[in-house]
This record gives structure tokens, sequence and C-alpha cells, in this order.
């Protein structure tokens, strides 16, 4: 399983989850090209050991376990894993 950052990240993303990700799956960091362009952040879903230690940084409650995404938010499931397919 893994975490899943959805929408109330968009206009947020103020990267508090980054900072406190043990494994930094976690992307586009601020230092990386794409942070600019891009409206979310995302978790990479094999590299997240699960541990939860973002869900409580967020300040918008944009972070879930992935089987309690809410379900008008599902779609942010294939759109964080599609981030690293890329
Ligand atoms: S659950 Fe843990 S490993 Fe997964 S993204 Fe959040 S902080 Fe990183
Ligand atoms: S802490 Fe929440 S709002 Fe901030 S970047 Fe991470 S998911 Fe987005």
């Amino acid at each position: 399983m893994a975490y899943v950052i959805t929408e109330p990240c968009i206009g947020t993303k103020d990267t508090a989850c980054v900072d406190v990700c043990p494994v930094d799956c976690i992307h586009p960091r601020k230092d990386e090209p794409e942070f600019e362009a891009s409206a979310i952040l995302n978790i990479h879903p094999d590299e997240c050991i699960d541990c939860g230690a973002c869900v409580p940084a967020c300040p918008v409650e944009a972070i879930y376990a992935m089987d309690e995404v809410p379900e008008k938010w599902q779609g942010f499931i294939d759109q964080n894993a599609a981030y690293y397919r890329k």
C-alpha cells in the first residue's frame, strides 16, 4: 500500500510533507525543476513505507492511506502513481 496526496494540496503545495518523509518519496521537491509547473505533489507508490508521518504534517489534510482515500478523490491514486511513470 502507500499514501496518496489529494486535491487539497492544489493551491497549498507547501512541501511540509516532503520535510518529514523519511524516504524522500514525495516529489517534486522545491529543488527539482518540475516543482513550479506541478500543481500538486505526488507520493511514489512503491517507495512509500506507509509510516504516516506526512499525514499530520499536512495543513490541509490532503494525504490519505490508499484504502482511505475519499470516493471523490479516488482519481488521485493513479495521478500520484502516473507522475512516476513519466
Ligand atoms: S507515509 Fe511515510 S513514507 Fe509514505 S509518503 Fe508519507 S512520510 Fe513518506
Ligand atoms: S503537506 Fe499537504 S499541502 Fe503541503 S505539499 Fe504536502 S500534501 Fe501538499
